[in-house]
């Protein structure tokens, strides 16, 4: 039983455990496939993203090599910049993300603005790009870092190359300004949620397009963050997560590099956002399994509970039996006991008999038996009384226990004032010896009985002993014994006879008087 509800707290335990880790792997899994997803969906917006800011660099690239040839062809004097106007005026409308094209000249005076008239001492010989190409021989285009623009106060993306005079002298720039609204619209329409941002930067890390937009980032290089610093040194493509320096928020990055310009396009999303769905689920398991775990305790507690009540029963059975048991034992021993001696009763007597005289059979050994009956003891009760008479029956009870040592012996009451000696093993003449020895205790004990001519008290033993086929019924054993003892009683008293041929009494044994 202890084993049974070992086996279902074992068996509890296994479904709690199994259930439980189950849960939490699908979860985990499920957490992987939702991270998984998300930088997916990432990675594609990075190629979405990127292929739409190369195509305006690209297109504003060629608009600037058809410029810089014909200023290179035409040169840059009034006229041909008139021309060059009247161009742009009917290409700029094709080109919604420009804001505008400006033309410098080798000092950085505007030579030309597409889109507004040219302000009063315009000068943009401090600007990035113009230093760049006025010092850099490289005809290659050139993006710039993010700029308030003169004249309207607004962020722009500058892309610009320069021209050469005849000489091949430096002799002016021609900048494309994008603006940066026009980015950010576009951005603005993706959902990156609360903490995600989508971001647009040169390959040194310079920001130059920022959703949602912050003025403290623009232009700012972050080239120390782990996307420059690491991911990107290690592959144009891929994602990462970790935690940004500068709000504490953990994100999952994707980010790609340009194949053909020096871009980078990133897109972040905040980590706890984008697992939200995920979690939502998650604590729905949760509380799924929660309650089947909880469930599966209750049965669980129920189911041992009556175990431990069943066992319990079944152990107060068992004692209960076992208290039986005892008590029958008990029973069967006082069954067994004469309640005046406390010597073997009759039926004690009858069951030994008949197992000795089986015994006896079967090994081939003699069987002995005394019958003994008190002298004169009806007189004894006349004239002491049957108090005194219930007591000298414990005497002599006692008296007979004490002086047969043997172990396999038994001394039984047969009843009234008759007591029996069973001896297995023994034959006729030792069966004599005992009763001699019976009949000498009792003169020696000297147990006085007014109304006997001994004056004590005395017994008669009648001795019986069979062998094999004489014990084959127990009773001719019993009428043997008791035969001798009547000759015994014949022949005066106080004393033994043996059954077979004549009786043999001891000569002090049989006379009624002590000598
Ligand atoms: P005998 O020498 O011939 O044996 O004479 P007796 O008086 O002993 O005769 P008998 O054996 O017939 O006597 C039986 C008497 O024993 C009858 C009864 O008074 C007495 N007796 C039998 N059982 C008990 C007993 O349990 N207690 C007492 N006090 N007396 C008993
Ligand atoms: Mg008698
Ligand atoms: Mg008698």
């Amino acid at each position: 039983m202890k084993r049974d509800t070992h086996l279902v707290i074992l068996l509890l335990l296994v479904i709690g455990c199994s259930l439980a880790s189950l849960t939490i792997w699908k979860v985990l899994a499920s957490r992987e496939r939702a991270l998984e997803e998300v930088n997916v969906h990432s990675l594609n917006l990075t190629q979405a993203l990127a292929t739409y800011s190369e195509g305006i660099v690209r297109q504003s690239s060629l608009l600037l090599l058809g410029l810089v040839e014909r200023l290179e062809t035409e040169g840059s004097g009034p006229a041909q910049i008139e021309r060059l106007r009247t161009l742009i005026n009917h290409q700029q409308p094709l080109m919604p993300q420009l804001s505008g094209i400006t033309i410098y000249d080798r000092h950085g005076h505007w030579l030309m603005s597409s889109n507004r008239p040219i302000p009063q001492g315009a000068d943009s010989s401090d600007r990035a790009y113009f230093i760049h190409h006025r010092d850099d021989p490289s005809r290659e285009t050139f993006i710039g870092p993010p700029i308030r623009s003169r004249s309207n106060d607004e962020w722009v993306i500058t892309v610009s190359r320069r021209f050469n005079d005849d000489q091949g002298a430096f002799a002016g720039v021609v900048a494309v300004t994008l603006g940066v609204q026009n980015f950010l619209r576009l951005f603005g329409k993706l959902d990156v949620g609360q903490d995600g941002a989508i971001g647009l930067s040169y390959t040194d890390g310079t920001l130059l397009v920022r959703y949602p937009f912050r003025e403290q980032d623009m232009g700012r290089n972050f080239s120390q963050s782990p996307i420059y610093a690491k991911y990107l040194l290690e592959r144009s493509v891929g994602t990462a997560s970790f935690t940004s320096s500068l709000d504490g928020v953990e994100r999952l990055y994707a980010f790609r590099k340009s194949q053909k310009l020096p871009l980078i396009t990133t897109v972040a999303l905040g980590k706890h956002e984008a697992l939200a769905a995920w979690r939502t689920e998650a604590l729905l398991s949760a509380v799924v399994v929660a309650s089947l775990l909880g469930l599966t305790g209750i049965i669980g507690w129920f189911l041992y509970r009556d175990i431990r009540r069943r066992t319990q029963i079944e152990e107060e059975l068992r004692i209960a039996q076992q208290q039986l048991l005892g008590s029958n034992r008990q029973l069967e021993l006082l069954a067994m006991k004469d309640a005046l001696t406390a010597l073997a009763n009759r039926r004690c007597f009858d069951q030994t008999l008949a197992t000795e005289a089986r015994r006896s059979q079967r090994d081939g050994t003699s069987l002995a038996l005394l019958m003994i009956d008190l002298d004169y003891f009806k007189l004894y009760n006349d004239s002491l009384g049957h108090v005194a008479g219930d007591a000298c029956l414990q005497a002599v009870g006692k008296l007979l226990e004490d002086a047969v040592r043997r172990p396999s012996d038994l001394v039984a009451r047969y009843g009234g004032e008759e007591f029996a000696v069973i001896m297995p093993d023994t034959d006729a003449a030792g069966a004599a010896v005992v009763a001699q020895l019976l009949v000498d205790r009792l003169r020696h004990e000297h147990l006085p009985h007014p109304s006997s001519p001994l004056a004590r008290v005395s017994v008669s033993i009648g001795v019986a002993a069979g062998q094999g086929a004489q014990l084959d019924a127990v009773q001719s054993l019993i009428e043997a014994a008791d035969q001798a003892l009547y000759q015994a009683k014949a022949a005066g008293r106080n004393g033994f006879a043996a059954y077979r041929g004549e009786p043999s009494l001891e000569g002090r044994g049989h006379q009624p008087t002590d000598p």
